[in-house]
């Protein structure tokens, strides 16, 4: 009976061992998530201050706006 158990308790262990090991290699394997977001270069509004991303910024010279209502020159 004595053995059984110890066989048991052994299956456990080396399965625990096993899992730890998969889980390792996954993390290592992980793309690191900071890369999309460096990528993308934030630009302030010179109307309002506001951040957007470059690509989405107006731009007018130097300036850069948020939105068109904000690119127009005002009255
Ligand atoms: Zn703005």
């Amino acid at each position: 009976m004595f053995r059984l158990i110890l066989l048991f308790v052994l299956l456990a262990v080396s399965l625990y061992a096993v899992k730890l090991w998969q889980r390792g290699r996954l993390e290592k394997t992980k793309k690191p998530l900071t890369k999309s977001t460096q990528s993308q270069k934030m630009v302030p509004c010179d109307e309002c201050g506001l951040h957007v991303p470059e690509q989405e910024a107006i731009k007018i010279g130097d300036n850069n706006f948020c939105s068109l209502e904000h690119a127009k020159p005002p009255k």
